[in-house]
């Protein structure tokens, strides 16, 4: 039986599924391929091709304790220390218990990791690891692989509906305040743009990253933060935003470079690359025990003093005593990509400077993916399950996309078997009708990437930030008085995702403002130290009555 795949649905277009999947990276197809395990039917809607997102960019691989020696318990202590005191304890032991079988369920379905000559799936290290528990594919192309072997499961599967090319906008909730699916906007090849609708029992966002907040950052073009922004508009509760991850070793391609910037892998200082000033001095040695192979927090803010130090725009990885071989076999994509922008890893050090990687916060779930709202689950980068804390470890976040899809397509089973999973009614014309949030111009993407860049950064401070968010305040009053005065945006792609990373950069640097102290990839110039006294605990971001974010600290 062939898919049933729609790839260009009208405008005005509604369909109804059983669980309605946004986003098609590790965490929305793992959900959908095992939600239909369990029998009952799934929609994946995407807002690009199903492959478009963070998880084929994935380089290093899937953490998992697999190795000879290694056990779940030392993985665990790695991802406790690497989150700075505000990991969920328990959270983490799900993704470490859970996660060896998980991966191999992974490699079941289909995905094919790098294997030694005795057949044995081979193991990397990288940095915040004190074992080998890496897993990867094609050298340095695991989230490719991964991806591959996903799409090409779910395309199989005639009960997974696949809808490309429609962006979700809005969760659409019954009487009782129960997601009962979605609105969306619908980008037909040759037809008018339009909104749509899905009803559904229940519904999952898994929809990835928010690093084009940030004007540099490793992430696609399509992780706008978008599933965090509909939580929030839906009244669900967002937690650990300010804790952004910058990646340490991303290719330095100019002062004026913007948007998406390709990752030098930690695994290539996993297999020993050094990093170095323009002197060749490695500054990494004697700041702390696993020096370049340090969490990246520690990693990044090494590199960025040195940068300040020095007066230099980046600094160096080089890797030139691995040769040729060695490059070519283990590191094919990152050669390919240094070389195509005029660096030879082989005979000179690659420049690197740090970039917004991953958001460790995001729509707050317990440990089955349930979110505040009922019925409303998050999986994947877009959720905060509590295991990465202050800073994700890496390679962890694969492995947590995986586990807990697991987990919400099991508690969904559970819930149908129940009688608990019903049709929702709801008034599906009058929220397609309903226009939710005033939209800023397209251009306002790029303004909101400076501002966030330039004070809610790598560098932040109170000065910083308030700079930041006036300016941001400033965008959002500018697209409220576009709509008083009835010359609204176009409601398109590019301004619905510019809404946004408004309302996303808004939570964020409101939360970041508030917690004052550094801890894991939270740092304050204005406080510079770790303040376990007031902060060993998580901010919760909500949308006040007046529209904007507010941030308030958990109990302690
Ligand atoms: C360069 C790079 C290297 C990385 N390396 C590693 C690594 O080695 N190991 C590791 O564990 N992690 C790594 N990560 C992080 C990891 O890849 C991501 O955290 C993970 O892939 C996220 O998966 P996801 O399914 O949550 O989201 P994604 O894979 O980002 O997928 C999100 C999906 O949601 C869709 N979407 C978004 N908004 C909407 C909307 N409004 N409507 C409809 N669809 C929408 C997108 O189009 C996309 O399909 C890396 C990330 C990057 C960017």
């Amino acid at each position: 039986m062939s898919t049933h795949r729609l790839t260009a649905p009208a405008p005005g277009w509604t369909a109804a599924t059983d669980v309605v999947v946004v986003g098609s990276g590790v965490a929305g197809l793992t959900v959908a391929l095992n939600v239909r395990k369990a029998g009952l039917r799934a929609m994946v809607v995407t807002k690009a091709v199903l492959d478009e997102g963070s998880t084929r960019w994935a380089q290093g691989g899937v953490a998992a304790a697999l190795g000879e020696g290694d056990t779940p318990e030392q993985h665990l202590d790695d991802t406790l220390v690497a989150g700075a005191g505000v990991c969920d304890e328990e959270a983490v032991r799900t993704l470490v218990t859970e996660g060896p079988d998980a991966v191999r369920r992974l490699i079941a379905t289909g995905a094919l990791f790098d294997r030694g000559e005795d057949g044995e799936v081979l193991l990397t290290r990288e940095g915040g690891h004190h074992r080998r528990r890496i897993v990867h594919a094609g050298g340095d192309a695991t989230g490719a692989e991964i991806s591959r072997a996903l799409v090409a499961a779910v395309r199989t599967d005639p009960g997974i509906e696949l809808i490309e090319h429609a962006l979700v906008l809005d969760l659409l909730t019954d009487a009782a305040g129960h997601a009962a699916g979605l609105t969306l906007h619908v980008m037909g090849e040759g037809q008018r743009d339009g909104v749509g609708a899905v009803r559904a029992r229940a519904v999952v966002l898994a929809t990835g990253g928010m690093g084009q907040v940030f004007s540099a950052t490793t992430n696609p073009a399509v992780s706008t933060g978008d599933g965090v922004a509909l939580a929030l508009r839906a009244g669900a509760a967002v937690t650990d935003l300010e804790f952004v991850q910058f990646h340490p070793t991303v290719l330095w391609l100019g002062p004026e470079a913007e948007g998406q910037q390709p990752l030098v892998s930690e695994a290539v200082r996993g297999e020993g690359a050094h990093l170095v000033d323009a002197d060749g001095v490695r500054f990494m040695v004697g700041q702390h025990e696993l020096a370049e192979l340090a969490p990246r927090d520690i990693v990044a803010k090494a590199i960025t003093r040195r940068m300040q130090e020095q007066g230099a725009e980046h600094m160096f990885l080089d890797g030139r005593h691995f040769g040729a071989e060695m490059w070519e076999h283990r590191f094919p994509t990152i050669l390919a990509f240094c070389r195509a922008n005029g660096i030879d890893p082989v005979t000179e050090p690659i420049p690197i400077a740090p970039a917004a990687h991953f958001a460790s916060g995001g729509v707050r779930t317990d440990r089955h993916g349930r979110t505040s709202v009922p019925g409303l689950y998050a999986c994947g980068e877009v959720a905060c399950t509590g295991v990465h804390g202050a800073n994700r470890l890496a390679s962890n976040s694969l492995l947590e996309g995986l586990v807990f899809a697991e987990r919400i397509a099991a508690d969904l089973a559970g819930l149908d078997a129940a009688g608990d999973l019903p049709e929702r009614a709801v008034d599906v014309a009058a929220a397609r009708a309903a226009q939710p949030v005033p939209l800023p111009p397209s251009e306002a993407r790029a303004e909101i990437q400076r501002l966030m860049s330039r004070g809610a950064g790598i560098l932040r401070s109170a000065a910083s930030m308030a700079d930041t968010a006036a300016g941001l305040a400033l965008l959002a009053e500018q697209a409220r008085s576009h709509v008083a005065e009835e010359k609204p945006a176009d409601p398109r792609v590019e301004t619905w995702e510019a809404a946004n990373l408004l309302l996303v950069a808004t939570a964020l640097v409101t939360a970041a403002a508030q917690r004052e102290e550094t801890r894991g990839c939270h740092w304050r110039e204005d406080f510079p130290e770790r303040d376990d006294a007031h902060w060993r605990r998580h901010l919760i971001t909500t949308l006040a009555a007046t529209g904007g974010p507010v941030s308030t600290p958990e109990e302690q």
